[in-house]
């Protein structure tokens, strides 16, 4: 699988000299089997030059397959401006967290639609159709995928990807420490662990210092202690450092992957930073 990040912000887009070299953009990851299968991760603000990216393709994939992690609007916000949904020619399969409340389509389209949105839902020329994500795992193409909730506020799910004997974990917005010592919980205690466990890539939100943290306590997000101690309790092969709180500079992270690897003392390249328009094969 080719990964590409096209938003690794979390919470809200932030622009700007001081992001530059990580980006600004919110959660959007492009994720292309080997069999041609396009998957996109979350619809956040990078979904827009992620769209323009796939209808430029010299043949252009029909179908999408998007998986939302939750409907946050930072991960949904990018939807309208995503092209494909602007094409009769593209068949878009969205997939998302169950909800006791309501439906998909009706949770999406309580962004997408008027007054917040000009047009209804209902109302895109491409082909849409809405999944709950299944208990079970199922597959797109040659890729099987799981989907098991995490904790954060709200329904959210984490996803599993796995294809050719590797594995891509993608489980941001999630608070693991929320109620338990990471370090001490049994393996079956810990959210999100069977999403991670042996990942060749993880991708994990890494929201807060340790500091910020304390004072975000349930918020859904964890510190750079938490992420060390999630990955080292999932045995990932790497990291990647996602979901940038809106207030940290580039220099920031760069402290913040430091602080990880103190509490996760790896090879330093087994942590990374997310930034826009990097690729990674998994
Ligand atoms: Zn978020
Ligand atoms: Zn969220």
């Amino acid at each position: 699988m080719q990964v590409r990040i096209w938003g690794c912000r979390g919470s809200i887009a932030a622009p700007g000299p001081e992001t530059i070299r990580y980006g600004g953009n919110t959660s959007c990851v492009e994720v292309r089997g080997d069999h041609g299968e396009v998957i996109v991760l979350d619809a956040g603000t990078g979904a827009r030059p992620l769209g323009e990216s796939l209808m430029g393709d010299a043949d252009p994939t029909r179908r999408v397959d998007l998986l939302l992690t939750h409907l946050h609007v930072d991960h949904l916000e990018g939807l309208g401006m995503f092209a494909p949904i602007w094409s009769p020619e593209m068949e878009l399969h969205i997939w998302g967290p169950p909800s006791p409340i309501a439906s998909l389509d009706e949770r999406i389209a309580t962004y997408f639609s008027p007054p917040l949105f000009p047009v209804h839902l209902t109302e895109v020329p491409a082909r849409v159709s809405f999944h709950d994500a299944p208990r079970e795992p199922w597959t797109i193409g040659s890729i099987e995928v799981s989907a098991q909730p995490i904790l954060h506020p709200g329904a959210t799910v984490g996803y599993r990807l796995e294809s050719d004997g590797r594995t891509l974990a993608y489980v941001t917005d999630h608070e693991p420490a929320l109620g338990t010592d990471l370090d001490a919980a049994g393996t079956s205690w810990i959210s999100g662990y069977a999403l991670a466990h042996r990942a060749d890539l993880l991708i994990h939100d890494c929201q807060y210092t340790v500091e910020e943290y304390a004072a975000h306590v349930g918020w859904g997000h964890p510190s750079v202690a938490h992420v060390a101690a999630f990955a080292r309790r999932a045995e990932v092969d790497r990291l990647m450092m996602f979901h940038h709180h809106p207030d940290h500079d580039d220099d920031q992270l760069d402290a913040m992957r430091g602080e990880v690897l103190s509490g996760w003392p790896v090879e330093p390249d087994r942590c990374i930073v997310a930034a826009e328009g990097a690729e990674i094969d998994v």
